[in-house]
């Protein structure tokens, strides 16, 4: 393959992007307000969008993208979806935070309760970070006990406990870990190897007193969508009750995304803890941490682990939450999304053999990554021999060609309900052409 310098950050110019990514930089460090937004993976200049229908967004200068990053997750309807900005706007005019319960917080917990089989109780927070902090906390309260599993690759949001081997925007940046991380802090994170109950249960036999959670993306997304192998997450479930620790799947991703009920009624494993964010809230902030009765009830003011939040059950990302979730229980409506996310995985592999290039395509549901490697990819270590220059090459000609993938090779893409059969040929018309130019 002939690798083409001009194409690293595509040949499309974009003055308004341009413009206003320069301004930012002025306010927010690298000018975004969270890394992966900069395109530092890919190099380049980020879009700046002005706008988002459908399964479009625009950017300042116009341009229209088939979007497949969905804000990285929440917009399975597909963006401005009509019941989801109705109901915020109605929800508005109401007021937008009290500070004091709302009865659509008990709306959006019975919907989030009825779905997810491991769930007796939720408590509501502000994001996926947040949820998963919570939970580890409330999981260390549980057992007395201070140590972490974890898996290389697995990203659970930036708390200090999590930032150790941490999978999509620090790997796309190269970090494996943070400066700022107090070294006594990462010591209790322990990291094993995704897909491998023998690197877990090597960990557990050198800390079998120690270890108050395993904590683990059901379906990784965070190294590109890595789908967990037979036996892997039942093996977890059996580890952490040998060894005494809970099981917490981080769904901030997986839940209502794979399936209703999340990654754990598509793979029937009951973990002990669970971590929502993302689709629950429409595409509004918000993340949950819940579990049993028993567990849950050691959060305050019932029980003493403390976890607060002034904006927490905020009433638009409920009502969003409620708007979003109500349309994902009509009939068919993942059989319908996943079968478009199927079409965009095996045209993939379809365009990827016609030009002789080595891939693997990973998807569940909705989650779909291509990777540019010869050998299967089931966990982080594999992940990272992909191809990365293909892929930046790729992600530039596809955004030339209006398509908006991750600007990472390890974050999946996202199809959501508005995804159209036309909008998936269109994308994989542009990855022809882009591989075609590796040809040329
Ligand atoms: N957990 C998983 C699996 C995630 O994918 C993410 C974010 O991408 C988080 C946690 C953190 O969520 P947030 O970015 O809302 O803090």
């Amino acid at each position: 393959m002939t690798p083409q310098a001009t194409a690293t950050c595509g040949t499309m110019r974009r003055p308004k992007s341009e413009a206003a990514f320069e301004d930012a930089q002025q306010y927010m460090p690298g000018g975004v307000n969270s890394p992966v937004r900069a395109f530092k993976g890919v190099g380049g200049n980020p879009v700046v969008i002005q706008k988002a229908k459908g399964a479009y967004v625009w950017d300042v200068d116009g341009n229209r993208y088939v979007d497949y990053v969905g804000s990285y997750g929440p917009m399975i309807l597909g963006h401005a979806h009509p019941a989801v900005i109705g109901g915020i706007q109605q929800t508005a005019e109401d007021g937008t935070s009290f500070g004091a319960p709302t009865v659509l917080e008990n709306k959006l917990a019975k919907m989030v309760i009825d779905a997810v089989p491991a769930l007796d109780k939720v408590r509501f927070v502000n994001s996926g970070t947040e949820a998963c902090l919570s939970a580890i906390r409330l999981a260390r309260a549980f057992t007395g006990r201070e140590k972490l599993i974890k898996f290389e690759g697995c990203y659970h949001g930036h708390a200090d406990s999590f930032l150790v081997k941490a999978g999509s925007g620090v790997a796309t940046l190269g970090k494996p870990d943070s400066p700022g991380v107090p070294k006594e802090t990462a010591g209790l994170t322990l990291t094993a190897t995704y897909n491998d109950l023998s690197s877990v249960e090597a960990l557990l036999k050198n800390h079998p007193e120690d270890v108050a959670a395993i904590m683990v993306e059901p379906v990784a997304g965070n190294m590109g969508c890595v789908p967990p192998q037979d036996g892997f997450l039942e093996g977890l479930r059996r580890l952490a009750t040998e060894y005494g620790a809970l099981l917490v799947f981080d769904e901030v991703m997986t839940g209502f995304r794979v399936h209703y009920g999340g990654a754990q009624a598509l793979y029937q494993v009951e973990p002990d803890l669970s971590c929502f964010g993302k689709i629950i809230g429409g595409g509004l902030p918000v993340g949950a941490y819940g579990g049993k009765a028993n567990i849950m009830a050691h959060v305050a003011p019932e029980g003493s682990m403390y976890q607060a939040g002034t904006l927490s059950g905020n009433p638009l990302a409920m009502r969003a939450g409620v708007e979003t979730l109500t349309r994902l229980k009509e009939p068919g409506f993942y059989d319908q999304l996943n079968q478009r996310a199927t079409d965009l995985a095996d045209g993939f592999k379809r365009v990827c053999q016609e030009y002789h290039v080595p891939h693997q395509v990973n998807q569940v549901g909705s989650m779909v990554s291509l990777f540019f490697n010869e050998q299967p990819v089931t966990n982080f270590t594999e992940a990272a021999q992909s191809d990365r220059e293909l892929f930046n090459r790729v992600f530039w000609r596809m955004l030339d060609a209006g398509i908006y993938m991750a600007p990472s090779p390890f974050e999946a893409a996202f199809v959501s309900m508005a995804h159209t059969q036309q909008d998936v040929e269109q994308t994989l018309e542009a990855l022809s052409s882009a591989l075609a130019a590796e040809k040329a």
